[in-house]
């Protein structure tokens, strides 16, 4: 049976194009584009401007690694876009996501994270936090009830809605409230909906964090993060993680993902389209065991989204040989990543099957037939046309 995607009940998307500069907001000599400042550090005419640094009493540019011009814009738009009040450029997503857990955690502290979460950030939690004394407990996201039960004597939870491979949903409204309640840090991975989306902080969500190289730059040429949300939790990612990590955003690279997100609205609309016509003629494909995309199976947490992404996944049937799927597809290429112009397919069996233990598949919520589909920005009906013959092609 074919469920269809709830796009009739989707909120109008926030009028976008009005955000992108602060009101009353010109760039040094009017120009256009944003300027790249493109300095590690900046000069002090006098002593004392130096001096009231110092001091705390002037809050202005002195090093890069600290604050930047061209990054503090891109900050600001994110935190506009998301309803909060604070944001920190970093030079990943996987250094946002280690930033906004950090300083909330120490030894002997517990988080509890979704499972199926991205795989670096279960890598994070089981390689490096486990190190330094701090245990995660997985819990099934779409089991509201159970994600509450394991937020006492937590520090912190994390989300992912949808998550990364199985592309299930969490109701953000009643778990962010069950955190609150408890004094438990609620953090959300936001990058496959974006802010035009998805924006938890109105759930109650207390930190939001951004892959901005994938949606939000948009064009496959940049690695960026971002994390947001109120100005005390941001104080204390900036005065317990972000200047000692140091994995902060470059000007150059803060400047592509802005470059990128003047059409952010524009290509969404192309990415759910296309994710949604592939959704459309593979749900009923006899030879597609499963589509995993957040309109095409009934979840309690889709009302909190107003759009879908195009990053969805599909079980091929066994009668399908998966690396001839994968050759014989001419439009979409074999690569990792997402959020770019062009459409990219993982395997799982060729990304997890081989790195890993034996159980990978099923940590990840995998199946070794499953696909990651990462919808670009082509003619639907090419995409869709592309797909179905690499099917055809691929029949044992
Ligand atoms: C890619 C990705 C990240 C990590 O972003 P990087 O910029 O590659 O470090 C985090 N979360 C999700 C869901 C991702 O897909």
């Amino acid at each position: 049976m074919t469920h269809l995607p709830a796009a009739p009940d989707f909120r109008a998307a926030p009028d976008f194009t009005e955000m992108l500069l602060a009101p009353g907001t010109t760039q040094p000599h009017h120009a256009t584009s944003v300027p790249i400042f493109q300095t590690s550090s900046f000069l002090f005419e006098r002593y004392e401007d130096m001096a009231e640094v110092f001091a705390g009493t002037s809050d202005r540019f002195i090093y890069t690694r600290g604050n930047n011009p061209t990054v503090a814009q891109l900050e600001s738009l994110i935190a506009r876009l998301e309803g909060t009040e604070a944001a920190r450029g970093f030079a990943s997503g996987m250094a946002a996501v280690a930033a906004a857990i950090m300083p909330f955690v120490q030894a002997g502290d517990r988080v509890v994270a979704v499972e199926n979460l991205y795989s670096d950030a279960f890598r994070l939690f089981e390689v490096v936090l486990k190190k330094f004394g701090v245990t995660t407990t997985y819990v099934n996201g779409s089991d509201t009830d159970a994600v509450i039960a394991a937020l006492p004597g937590a520090k912190l939870v994390y989300l992912e809605s949808p998550t990364s491979w199985t592309f299930t949903l969490q109701d953000l409204p009643a778990i962010a409230q069950a955190a609150r309640n408890l004094g438990v840090i609620s953090v959300i991975d936001n990058s496959w909906a974006t802010p035009l989306y998805q924006r938890p902080a109105e759930a109650g969500i207390d930190l939001i964090i951004h892959a901005a190289s994938k949606y939000l730059c948009g064009h496959s040429d940049t690695i960026a993060g971002l994390v947001t949300g109120s100005k005390a939790l941001m104080t204390r990612i900036n005065h317990e993680a972000y200047h000692y990590l140091g994995g902060k955003m470059s000007p150059f690279d803060a400047w592509l993902v802005l470059r990128g997100m003047q059409t952010l609205n524009l290509r969404m609309a192309r990415h759910m389209e296309n994710g949604l016509a592939l959704g459309r003629a593979l749900t009923d494909h006899p030879l597609v065991a499963a589509v995993r995309h957040p309109g095409f199976h009934p979840h309690a947490g889709r009302a909190g989204l107003s759009g879908y992404g195009g990053l969805f996944a599909f079980d091929l049937d066994d009668s399908i040989d998966i690396p001839r799927f994968a050759n014989a597809l001419r439009v979409a290429k074999i690569g990792v990543s997402w959020g770019g112009p062009e459409s990219l397919i993982i395997p799982a069996q060729a990304a997890l099957g081989l790195s890993g233990s034996a159980n990978s598949f099923q940590r990840f919520g995998v199946s070794a037939r499953s696909v990651r589909f990462a919808a670009g920005l082509e003619e639907p009906s090419a995409l869709v046309a592309d797909v179905l013959n690499a099917i055809e092609e691929a029949k044992r």
